[in-house]
Formats: C-alpha cells, structure tokens, sequence
C-alpha cells in the first residue's frame, strides 16, 4: 500500500504525526498514516506557485490529453483502488467497481473536455478605438480539503475541474480515507509535472488549517461539514482566498398523495440509505401527505428491513458500516432523543447492529415534527424521518425551505403543474422530481444558504476555478 505524500514531484514520507486508518468493518487497524509536518505543507504550496508559471501557460488540449491519461490509469486499476476503497470505508466493493469508479473516470473525461470547450461573452468596442474582451483565467495556487465519505470520487470532483483550468493543487484527503489517493501518488506524478499536484495527508486541525490560512494559497475549497467550513473561512480571511464550500445536507422528499408510492419507497430504500447515509443528497427527511401517510411509512419500515449488509465482499451487501465507532455514537445520539420526543415511533432499525464494525441499522422514524432535531438537522447515517403534511404546495414548500441546509431536494407527484410549483421555490441547489440522487457529470452539484456556496461538477465547476478578467487593447 502507498504511504507517501506528493509534494513538488516527489515522493516523501510525512514528518508529521502518524494517524491511524482504521477499517469500519472490523475496527481493526489498516495501517498508520504520516502526515505532513507544517514544513512540508509549505514546501507543497511554494512548489504549487512555481509550478503555476509554466503549468498556467499550457494549452486547454495540453491539461485535456494529460486528464484523459489520468482517467485511462484510473480505469486500469479500477480493480485495486476499489479494493482499496472498500478497505478503508467498508464500502461494498462491487459497488464501488461498478457504480463509483465508472463515475470518477467520466468526471477526469469530462472535464478533459470541458476545458477544451470556450465560451462566454463576444469582445467588442465600448470605447472608440478600443477592444474589450473578456478572459477567464486560473486562480494559481488552490488547496482542497476533501471528506471520507467518497474519498476517491470527492478527490475527481475537486482536482479535474482545478487542474483542467490551469491551477496548481495542495489536495488534502480526509484523514480516515488518505488510502486511495495516496494509492494514486506515483501516477499523479507519472503525468502531472512537478508542483502541479501535490498530495498531502494529516488531521483537519493541522495540515488544513495550514492550508486554509497559508498566505499563498488563493483559493480553498473544503466539502466536509459546516463547522469545518465556517472555520476555514475565518482561517481563509487573513489573505481574502477565494472560497469553494460543499457543507452538508438534509435533504427534504416531497411525496404528495397522487405519488406512485411504490417507486418513491423503492428509491429511498436505495437512496435514503445509500453508503449508510453517510452521503450529503441523502433522501432523509421525509414529508408524506396525510392520505398516503400510514401506507408509505409501513412500506418504507418493511423494505428498510431487507437491506443487507456486514461483508464488503460478499457481492450481495448493499451499504457499508458508519465510518468510526465515534460517528455511530453521534447517529444513535440522534435517534435516541428522537425517540426521548415521546412522539416519534421508532418503525425498524434503531440500534447498533450485531458483529463486529461500525454498521448501524437501517432505521425509520414516523411521526417526526418540523422542529424536531431530527428534521432539522444531519445525521449522515441510515436514518430517515416521516413528518406528515397537508398536502398542499404551501405547506410542503414552507416545510422543506425551513432548514439550514440547501443542497438536494425531491419531489413526487404525477400533477406536472404542482411539480413546477414546487420546484420554482425550493430553496435547494438541485431538485429531482419523481427520483432522487441523480448526479450527471454534466449538472451542477452545490448548495445554498449554510450548505456553503460553490458548485462541483458540470461547466459551473470549472467556472468555480477561474477569474473573470477584462483586456482592453487600445488601437
Ligand atoms: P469534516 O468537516 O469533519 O471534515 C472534512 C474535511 O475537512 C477533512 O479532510 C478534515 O480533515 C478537514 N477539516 C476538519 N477541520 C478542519 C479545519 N479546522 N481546517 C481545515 N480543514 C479541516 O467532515 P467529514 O466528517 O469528513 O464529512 C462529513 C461532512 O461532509 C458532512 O457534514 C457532509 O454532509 C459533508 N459532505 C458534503 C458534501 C457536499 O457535496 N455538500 C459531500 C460529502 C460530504
């Protein structure tokens, strides 16, 4: 297993402290991690600045064919980093092969093409004599913090649309899940000159707060959890860096009375408790109208129940375990006082899950209200709330809107009029009608209000990691 950082083209050893990366479906010790020192993050970044130099100069079809071969080497270990991957998060491994790495492939090939597609506005004369056009340039110098629950498929989201538009990178993994990209180390290096991309690992509070205040770093862009963003923009204010946020979600389904029920259980049996909810879109926050309510909670518990999962490998497990013994105490915390409300009935679930590992299980909480901590705020395992509402656009919109976070939202009617109405005022980055969890290459991935600002994926993405400049030639 690759243990070592990338750091100005070469392979080193962390001279910071050794964290210890665990494996969530048996607690056991994988291996010990060095991280970067304080020393070393700053050697990253000076060579990040030098690098932009020439890296800044280099053609869109330059990055692009680089990119290609990126995703080309990514596709032929396909095999060992999900293997990997598996490790480190417990996730099935047949899942990863087959629904995640195909995707971390297609974001590097996409924006191996996106880069090579201008557009914007027309140049022209708004001063006589004098040309005007508008450029979109790269920032420089970009850090990236990235969390554990898609470790691999986060780290894509952040480094090609960066690199693609010509800036040079300090990516920071999350320090439960440094193993894949660490496994990718000798490739960056393999295809990127030096200083383009440089890798280091290590604990928030150190190497990232090294980075997010470091002063020659220009941008930061974290996905991880609103505390961490909010204090990385305090960190980030010193020097004004750009700022990129993913912070987290809850989302809100709609399921009006005029629903196919059946396919809205069948998608949040798959995408409320996708990777253990431990996903940021998770459909966790359930409104079911009155009239359908009874029906679609009782289905919801039985199909719940026939999720599988406790082996990674058996081909036939369906999500992974929590990530820490430390984040299963958080989640069960949530339902415990959910159940303490006295009016929230507990329908499966509900409790840590035999055996060995963090696995926790697939749980249904009906007759959860609008304040209720558990319809306001993340849990970020498998636990999905019902909350019963009148039916009505009014009510449904103002519940959904009434929460912190901003970032995926669903609703499900077969009325096509109150799907539009609905969706024109959700307050959500993205909303998915009659489906949920889609997320293209091709669309924009981000949020609003405390979800942070920012957008992942899609031509918006690369936007993110360029300046819009004016050049004006006078003739
Ligand atoms: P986290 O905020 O604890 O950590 C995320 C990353 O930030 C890690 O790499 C961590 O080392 C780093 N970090 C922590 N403190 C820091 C500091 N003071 N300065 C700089 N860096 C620091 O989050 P997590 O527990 O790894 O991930 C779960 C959170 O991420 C959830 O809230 C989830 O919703 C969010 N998330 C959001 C999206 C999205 O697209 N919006 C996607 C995935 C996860």
């Amino acid at each position: 297993m690759q243990q070592h950082l990338l750091i100005n083209g070469t392979l080193v050893e962390g001279k910071g402290s050794a964290d210890d990366v665990i494996n969530p479906e048996n607690g056991e010790l994988i291996i010990k991690i060095n991280a970067a020192d304080e020393s070393q993050v700053d050697t990253a970044v000076q060579a990040a600045e030098a690098a932009f130099c020439q890296w800044s100069l280099t053609t869109p079809s330059e990055r692009s064919q680089l990119l290609y071969t990126l995703a080309d080497e990514i596709e032929r270990r396909a095999e060992t980093l999900a293997r990997i991957e598996s490790l480190d998060t417990g996730k099935p491994l047949n899942l990863v092969i087959d629904e995640e790495i195909p995707a971390i492939v297609d974001c590097f090939r996409f924006y191996a093409s996106a880069s090579r597609l201008p557009s914007g506005s027309a140049a022209g004369e708004y001063f006589e004599n004098m040309t005007s056009m508008i450029r979109r340039d790269p920032v420089g110098v970009v850090a990236q913090i990235a969390p554990w629950n898609y470790p691999l498929m986060m780290a894509a989201w952040k480094i090609a649309p960066a690199i693609a538009a010509g800036n040079c990178v300090i990516f920071k993994p999350s320090e439960n899940t440094p193993l894949s990209i660490l496994e990718l180390v000798p490739v960056f290096n393999e295809i990127f000159p030096a200083g383009v991309l440089n890798i280091v690992a290590g604990q928030g509070a150190s190497v990232g707060a090294s980075l997010a205040k470091h002063p020659r770093v220009r941008m930061i862009s974290v996905t991880g959890s609103v505390e961490t963003g909010k204090e990385v923009l305090r960190l980030a204010a010193g020097n004004l860096k750009r700022t990129h946020f993913e912070l987290g979600g809850k989302a809100p389904v709609i399921i009006f009375d005029d629903a196919d029920i059946d396919n809205a259980v069948e998608t949040i049996r798959s995408y409320g408790y996708y990777n253990a909810g431990q996903d940021c879109v998770a459909a966790c926050r359930v409104y079911a109208a009155e009239k359908i309510y009874e029906e679609f909670s009782a289905k919801l518990a039985t199909a719940a129940q026939t999720i599988k999962y406790g082996n990674a490998q058996d081909g036939v497990s369906e999500i992974p375990p929590l990530i820490s013994a430390k984040h299963r105490e958080r989640v069960d915390g949530f339902v415990k006082r959910a159940l303490d409300t006295g009016h929230i009935e507990l329908l499966c679930g509900g409790k840590v899950a035999d055996g060995p590992g963090f696995f926790y299980q697939p749980t249904v909480l009906k007759g959860a209200l609008q304040n209720d901590e558990i319809v306001q705020k993340e849990v970020f395992g498998p636990v999905v709330s019902v909350t019963k509402f009148d039916n009505t656009v009014e009510q449904a919109v103002s519940f959904a809107n009434d929460c912190e976070y901003g970032l995926a939202s669903s609703v499900w009617t077969r009325d096509v009029t109150k799907a539009h109405k609905v969706t024109a005022r959700l307050q959500y980055g993205a909303t998915w009608v009659n489906t949920h969890f889609m997320l293209p290459n091709e669309m924009p991935h981000g949020g609003m209000k405390q979800t942070g600002y920012g957008k992942d994926l899609s031509v918006y993405g690369l936007e993110d990691y360029t300046v819009v400049r004016h050049v004006l030639i006078a003739h």
